[in-house]
């Protein structure tokens, strides 16, 4: 099924409820139609782009071009030897629901993962992370549309080149493929991971402990009462990344503010530090710049307070990042994707 939209609000299609339009948007629910999708002229020779749930993205503009959007939702077990299970699902199955229906089957490993706007189309682009479990885990293949040879392709999770918040979609295969499904291992045996904040006595607080169930309303309690609702304020979560920066770097901060977060990095010698402690620290938690803000319970996210536009937002984002520089040297990457 192929459907074609032109001149479209895009105000309900983004979380941050940015109100910019696009020239035409096409809805598909089957791998096999890009093909014909991309046989149009009018797609293949202008801009385009995928939008799946629109909860990492900053439109600071309307989008001149065409807008695909994967809705097929089909979720199915496609092996199951009673240890492990690969599941596959396709790109337009919203994120949260495919941990529900996980959690729903005994299948261990995306629990940690629940209440993550989006779709799963998009979870591995950023490598979506939270509560010490990445997508990357759990990734057993991705398949795509290869907009550039016209073919079908298949990824192992292996080769999707993931790093934090990071990943082979974002880089090489940027603008070119469309993610159509993606394949996850996931366990029949308990595999609990609680060594994050304070999930282990959210979780203990509960009937029966550890248990799938117990994990994913534990996960989305805390991020209930940490952060803000799209549907109550408009947000696309953490506006930057976490900075990942030498250890010297980190140590010589840590001289000057002992109460800094620091945290492990993956790579020799580095450490991550909190974007979200460096943004408070410099005076921005619940402060706002024209209708754009900084969320009051977490720094990094930035919230529209009613009617931003795409620009006031990114002012804004700019704004806190030159206070972080200038107060601690540090340079904020942008999570989010902006267009
Ligand atoms: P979109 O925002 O629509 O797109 C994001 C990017 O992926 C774009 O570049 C887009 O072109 C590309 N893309 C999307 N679908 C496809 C596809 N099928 N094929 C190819 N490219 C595609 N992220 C985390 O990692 N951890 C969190 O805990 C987390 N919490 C959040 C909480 C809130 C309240 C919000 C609003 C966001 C949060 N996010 C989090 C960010 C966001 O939810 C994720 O990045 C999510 O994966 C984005 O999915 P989406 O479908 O909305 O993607
Ligand atoms: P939090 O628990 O208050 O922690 C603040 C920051 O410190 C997080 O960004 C986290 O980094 C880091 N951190 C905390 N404990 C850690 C540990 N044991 N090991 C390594 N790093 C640790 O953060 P929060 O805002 O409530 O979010 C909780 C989780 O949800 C985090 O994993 C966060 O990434 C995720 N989340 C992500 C988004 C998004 O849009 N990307 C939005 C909301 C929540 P990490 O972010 O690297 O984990």
């Amino acid at each position: 099924m192929i459907d074609e939209y032109k001149d479209v609000s895009l105000r309900a299609l983004n979380t941050l409820g940015i109100d910019a339009r696009c020239g035409r948007l096409v809805e598909f629910s089957d791998a096999g139609d890009l093909p014909e999708i991309f046989a149009r002229p009018e797609i293949a020779g202008g801009r385009w782009a995928v939008l799946g749930g629109g909860s990492n993205i900053l439109f600071t503009g309307d989008f001149c071009g065409t807008l695909l959007r994967p809705v097929g939702r089909a979720i199915a077990i496609v092996s199951d030897d009673g240890v492990q299970a690969v599941v596959r699902a396709e790109a337009g199955v919203a994120w949260d629901d495919f941990v529900a229906w996980t959690v729903g089957h005994g299948l261990w490993g995306a629990e940690n993962l629940s209440h993550i706007p989006g779709t799963v189309g998009a979870a591995p682009v950023q490598n979506i992370g939270a509560y010490g479990v990445e997508a990357k885990d759990i990734v057993h293949s991705v398949e795509m549309y290869d907009a550039v040879t016209g073919k079908m392709v298949t990824l192992p999770g292996g080769h999707c080149d993931f790093g934090y918040r990071d990943s082979v979609f974002k880089r090489l295969l940027k603008g070119r493929v469309v993610i159509t499904a993606v394949s996850f291992t996931l366990s029949r045996k308990a595999r609990p991971q609680l060594d994050y904040g304070d999930l282990r006595a959210s979780v203990e607080a509960l009937n029966y402990g550890a248990t799938l169930e117990n994990i994913r309303t534990a996960v989305v309690a805390i991020r209930r009462s940490k952060l803000p609702e799209p549907s109550e304020m408009g947000n696309a979560g953490s506006f930057f990344k976490n900075p990942v920066v030498p250890t010297a770097v980190a140590e010589k901060l840590l001289a000057a503010y002992p109460d800094m977060p620091v945290y492990p990095a993956v790579g020799d010698d580095r450490r991550k530090l909190a974007a979200g402690w460096l943004i408070d620290r410099c005076g921005w938690k619940g402060r706002s710049l024209g209708r754009a803000g900084v969320h009051a319970r977490q720094a990094l996210v930035l919230v529209n307070l009613g009617g931003a536009t795409g620009r006031e937002i990114l002012a804004l984002a700019e704004q806190v990042a030159a206070d972080v520089r200038a107060k601690f040297g540090v340079e904020l990457e942008t999570e989010v994707n902006v267009w």
